[in-house]
């Protein structure tokens, strides 16, 4: 798309009215099974085009021999993300996969496992996205990886995003269908039997997920006793897609999710999730939704001018009331609901 045109659709979008009126039409046919094939497809397309602007860093054309080697363990140790039953073997590319004991049906049509349950793409409010994650892993991942693979054991990266390579060691778990993803599936019905994985990781996932109780207790299931978590969640991170975003977490958080099965080694802000990555990213958005004047009077502000009054004393103040309605969800310190409960 012409970047004017992307521009102004992305404007348009922005307008709260139009929003509300056309985002139900628009996710209705996303949703559509012919539409869900086209998007792969676009996604794909989309893909390409990113990939010949990364660095090498990123080149995910390596050798995909590692995942094919892969398949084996991953058939043997799936199971129905209903029911946790047992599924149809073989398990071949293409077809329907069945479950023997719920008869949950599994059509195949993209080129990762694709076990997500049509009723659950509602009820996890799974959303078809172009975004695209992608993380290399870091030194505490790597450090995991070697001491699973010397083991021979696998781990299960939940909501792994784009990876740089395939990892013959990690079994990859996504809602989208990456070049490097093997299974798509929900955190809250993951497809794998009880304790299968030596190692679990949840990277910046868990404030994605709708119900994060629901995908700690079923990362804890499918976590072999012994084997290693490995968690990282945002506290003060701004709103952000994927294209939903629920909860973030405090350390108290985070150690209640799990702590009823975690022995922890670590519990620490690691020097990717320093405050000043939450100040950074506060104020260039701050910025970007501020109209042009007082974008410039803002930018040229002193931390010492902001702090020298009181918020009350600035409601008032041009930087903060032509803040944009966006901008302002993205960046608040509170979010408001009043309701009805719904009659009987
Ligand atoms: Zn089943």
């Amino acid at each position: 798309m012409k970047p004017f045109l992307k521009s102004a659709a992305i404007r348009l979008w922005r307008v709260p009215l139009v929003n509300r009126l056309l985002k139900p039409v628009v996710f209705r046919l996303l949703r559509a099974p012919s539409m869900n094939r086209l998007l792969n497809s676009v996604f794909h397309f989309h893909q390409v085009e990113l990939q010949k602007k990364e660095t090498n860093e990123w080149d995910i054309s390596a050798d995909f021999e590692a995942r094919s080697r892969k398949q084996e363990w991953i058939h043997s140790h799936l199971c129905c993300p209903q029911c946790d039953g047992r599924l149809r073997t073989p398990i071949v590319r293409g077809k329907t996969i069945q479950c023997r004991d719920c008869d949950s049906e599994f059509p195949q049509r993209t080129q990762a496992l694709h076990l997500i349950h049509s009723d659950n793409i509602k009820n996890f409010e799974v959303e078809p996205t172009l975004n695209v994650s992608k993380h290399l892993y870091d030194e505490i991942a790597l450090e995991i990886i070697a001491d699973v693979r010397k083991r021979n054991g696998k781990i299960l990266d939940c909501g792994a995003g784009l990876r740089a390579y395939p990892e013959e060691t990690v079994i990859t778990c996504e809602i989208v269908d990456y070049p490097t993803t093997d299974v798509i599936c929900a955190g809250q019905a993951i497809p794998f039997q009880d304790a299968s994985f030596d190692a679990v990781f949840s990277l910046n996932v868990l404030e994605h997920v709708n119900d994060p109780f629901l995908c700690a207790s079923e990362i804890m299931r499918v976590l072999k006793p012994e084997g290693r978590l490995y968690c990282v969640v945002p506290f003060l991170q701004p709103e952000h897609g994927y294209p939903n975003h629920y909860y973030n977490m405090t350390r108290s958080g985070l150690l209640h999710l799990f702590k009823s099965e975690i022995t922890p080694e670590r519990n620490f802000v690691h020097p990717s999730g320093r405050p000043m990555w939450t100040l950074h990213w506060f104020l260039s958005v701050y910025l970007q939704n501020l109209p042009s004047p007082t974008r410039d009077k803002f930018s040229n502000m002193k931390v010492q001018d902001i702090l020298a009054k009181d918020p009350i004393s600035w409601v008032d103040a041009e930087w903060v009331t032509e803040l944009s309605d966006q901008a302002n969800w993205t960046l608040a310190c509170t979010t408001t609901l009043v309701g009805r409960k719904r009659e009987a």
